[in-house]
């Protein structure tokens, strides 16, 4: 470019000509490839030989709602189950602020000690990817996730508490397959995803804290007789002698509930995440109960019945799915509603209706 100040008329002035700038634009950049979507027998095949990267993409393929991604998915954990089962899994349970993160952390490095390789997996339906999944944050458990024997997996996208459960219990099969003996499924303690938990674990731990003495009324009942072990964390400085009066107090408490029908009666246990106090403690409980257990055949049993359940889960969760998204139901539900919630039909009818006109257009 000519500069007008080197003309004659300035005297003294001289501007230099300058550098050409290179472009922005990185010549040599090919646009990468789009990653090629491996085989069902590809999956297997790393899943089954512990590739953790094959393994991250077929849980993906899991979570996806695309049809054409389930598909896939649902032939690998079919081509997996053969080498699923070969585990413990564990269901943890707590309130926010319980202290699960910090437990799992400690947990999970105690239960590595031992060998094997643990997987730590989340329900939790309230959770969104793009918020930042509140369950299963690798983050959290700061000494695990840089684990080389361990794989986090945040919970699930939000959504039905059913969908994003199967989800989880689908995972499960895919990282038994890929050798993980060790399991944890974590859960906010505040609700319906507990059943959802314990319907897929051979242990229900409940992470308690000691509170202001009424605690107990607090917990919903249910959720306390899933439990085959509470545990009261923060068992630690001024807080010791409140948590083992709320040991005390849940002990006399179980004794309220009938008998579990595993045979093993429940136990409660004070404990330290944050200090590594009592940790070992409430391992040597998880494991005793599952000596218990698969010594009484209650192990095998309730795997079997959990099987069961998953089916009918799944037969429940498909139909519904059909039923809503048929376009015919979607254009009468709402008027058939506001005919309910007006006083001009009965809710049968009202259903039958809907029923008929859906099997109708089955036909
Ligand atoms: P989460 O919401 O159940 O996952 O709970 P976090 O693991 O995030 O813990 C909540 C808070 O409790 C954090 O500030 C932890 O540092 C603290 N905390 C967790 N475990 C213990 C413990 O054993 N003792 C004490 N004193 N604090 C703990």
């Amino acid at each position: 470019m000519e500069h007008p100040e080197n003309s004659e008329e300035y005297k003294g002035l001289v501007v230099n000509k300058g550098i050409e700038q290179p472009s922005s634009v990185n010549p040599y950049l090919k646009r990468k490839p789009k990653k090629r979507q491996l085989s069902v027998a590809e999956f297997v095949e790393g899943i089954t030989k512990g590739d953790v990267t094959i393994l991250s993409q077929a849980v993906t393929l899991v979570e996806s709602v695309k049809p054409e991604h389930q598909a896939i998915a649902q032939e690998v954990i079919e081509k997996c189950l053969p080498y699923s089962g070969n585990s413990i899994r564990v269901g943890i349970s707590g309130v926010p602020g319980a202290g699960k993160s910090t437990s799992i952390d400690v947990f999970g490095l105690h239960v590595l000690e031992k060998g094997g390789k643990l997987a730590v997996l989340a329900i939790d339906p309230s959770s969104e990817r793009s918020k930042g999944s509140i369950l299963g944050d690798k983050t959290r458990m700061e000494q695990l996730s840089v684990h080389p024997k361990s794989f986090i997996r945040p919970s699930p996208s939000a959504g039905s508490l059913g969908g994003v459960a199967r989800k989880t219990r689908e995972t499960i099969v895919l990282c038994e397959a890929a050798g993980f003996d060790k399991i944890f499924v974590e859960t906010v303690g505040v609700g319906q995803s507990e059943t959802a938990v314990h319907s897929m674990v051979d242990f229900f731990l409940l992470i308690q804290l000691a509170g202001t003495g009424d605690e107990l009324q607090g917990i919903k009942r249910g959720i306390m007789e899933m439990a085959d072990g509470i545990v009261i964390n923060k068992a630690d400085g001024d807080n010791l002698e409140r948590a083992k009066l709320a040991a005390t107090q849940f002990r006399s408490a179980l004794h309220l509930f009938p008998a579990p029908e595993s045979g093993w009666t429940p136990q409660v246990l004070t404990y330290s995440g944050f200090y590594n106090i009592g940790v070992k403690e409430v391992w040597d409980m998880v494991y005793a109960y599952i000596d218990f257990v698969k010594e009484n055949g209650y192990f095998e049993y309730r795997r079997n019945e959990q099987s069961k359940y998953w089916m009918y889960e799944s037969i429940n969760e498909q139909l519904r799915d059909s039923f809503y998204h048929n376009p015919k139901i979607e254009a009468m539900l709402q008027e058939k509603e506001r005919q309910v919630l007006g006083g001009n039909l009965t809710s049968f009818v009202a259903a039958k209706s809907l029923l008929d006109t859906y099997f109708e257009d089955l036909k």
